[in-house]
């Protein structure tokens, strides 16, 4: 007589522990992942071989294969093996006979294919093809624990072999699902707080700016009349320009800031990326003479890129800047490309102080800045006029080592 009684009680030990880890760990920004994926799976593995299935008197089979299986796709090698040690540490705890040796087997067999099927797994775009990936490597630990165990026992009969197979696939199915569903709506929920971040920053800004121009205004207007005004000597006419001038520079980034803040409506042209880093180059050089630091521009390219043209100025001074700023002493910000099928990357990489994970994750944030004087808005509005543009941005860094920061943009022609 086949019972199957006790199937749901073991489906929901090995979901509860993959609900626990999404809802509490993974928001947090752990540092390492495959770590916390491996306490889960071990903590699976534990509870499926302490309460295994018995279908039948004597026809007993647990589902431990499936967080080993799982450890490894989600949490890479390591966190593979880290289960499989747990796994066999437990297995040895139960008892030395001879499910111990095919546990063993099983999982000198399957590792060399787990190696491969990782690195098809991490290439795979669909759920789907992940998924099938991860049955058909899960088909062949099953199969090699039926083959043993029919050597050891003489009792088993195709309804047990397909209940193994199916209650196999089946909680696979659903473990994969949970896991794909809840980090997909981590992945979500992320993205939207970071447009919504980066919406109100637009929000703050265009106030600001607005604020600040009226003022500025009031003084323009003055400074102008002094300058028109007979009784004055000709050293304080020649300070009065340069105020006047100075005054609709700070204008003209006021106005930058509202132009961005207006969620980019501005017009896009093609631009040059080559002769853009040219003048960026030159723009900054006196900034960094000043801080000891050499700029390498190895930008050739003249690959044309759709972008407003003040904007893309502000982007590449923005990062640049940043980049002469994160240098203590004395160092150098190189600036190279590489041009892929649609998309050129632009990389700025500085030698300076670095930033750790946690700094890392704080980029971006409104007015997140660690210098006196600094705004906290620059990477802002960097990756705002990133995400205007259709690019991504990657950051790498190492503390006392360096930033390298990559801009990917869309190319029109090369
Ligand atoms: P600000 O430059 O005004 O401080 P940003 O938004 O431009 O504001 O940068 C925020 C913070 O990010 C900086 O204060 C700095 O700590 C860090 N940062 C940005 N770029 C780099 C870099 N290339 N190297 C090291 N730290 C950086
Ligand atoms: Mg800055």
């Amino acid at each position: 007589m086949i019972r199957f009684d006790n199937y749901l009680f073991v489906l929901l030990l090995n979901v509860v522990p993959i609900f626990i880890y999404y809802y509490y760990f993974h928001k947090l920004k752990i540092k390492n992942k495959s770590i916390f994926t491996s306490i889960y799976c071990s903590v699976i593995v534990i509870l499926s071989m302490t309460f295994p299935l018995e279908i039948a008197p004597g026809h007993i089979y647990d589902l431990r294969t499936i967080p080993w299986v799982v450890a490894f796709f989600y949490g890479g090698f390591p966190a593979g093996l880290i289960t499989t040690i747990v796994m066999a540490i437990y297995r040895y705890m139960i008892g030395y006979n001879e499910g111990l040796m095919v546990t063993f087997i099983i999982v000198l067999l399957t590792l060399p294919i787990l190696y491969f099927a990782i690195k098809k797994f991490n290439q795979a775009k669909s759920h789907i093809k992940k998924l099938l990936i991860i049955c058909l490597t899960l088909l062949f630990p099953i199969s090699i624990d039926l083959i043993a165990t029919s050597f050891f026992t003489n009792k088993i009969t195709l309804i047990f072999v397909v209940y193994l197979y199916l209650s196999h696939i089946v909680t696979l199915i659903i473990s994969i699902y949970l896991i794909e569903s809840l980090s997909y709506q981590e992945r979500k929920k992320e993205h939207m707080q970071q447009t919504e971040r980066i919406r109100l920053i637009g929000e703050m800004a265009a106030s600001v700016a607005h604020e600040i121009r009226n003022p500025l205004t009031v003084v323009k207007g003055y400074t102008h009349l002094l300058k028109e005004s007979s009784n004055i000597t000709s050293k304080q006419q020649e300070m009065l320009s340069l105020m006047s001038s100075e005054l609709v520079r700070a204008e003209n980034i006021i106005n930058d800031y509202l132009s961005l803040a207006r969620t980019n409506e501005g017009t896009k042209e093609q631009i040059n990326l080559g002769k853009l880093l040219k003048k960026v180059e030159e723009l900054m050089s006196p900034y960094a003479l000043l801080n000891n630091v050499k700029i390498y521009n190895q930008v050739q390219t003249p690959c044309i890129i759709e972008a407003g043209q003040d904007e893309i100025l502000q982007l590449f001074i923005n990062m640049i800047k940043n980049a002469i700023e994160a240098i203590e002493y004395t160092g150098e910000v190189v600036i190279s490309e590489k041009i892929t099928e649609n998309y050129i990357r632009i990389n700025i990489t500085d030698n300076g102080k670095g930033m750790s994970e946690e700094e890392l994750n704080r980029l971006g944030t409104p007015f997140y800045s660690t210098k006196t004087q600094g705004t906290g808005i620059g990477t802002m509005v960097c990756f705002n006029i990133i995400h205007h543009l259709n690019g991504k941005i990657k950051i790498k860094s190492k503390v006392k080592k360096g930033t390298t920061c990559s801009v990917y943009l869309p190319i029109v022609s090369k």
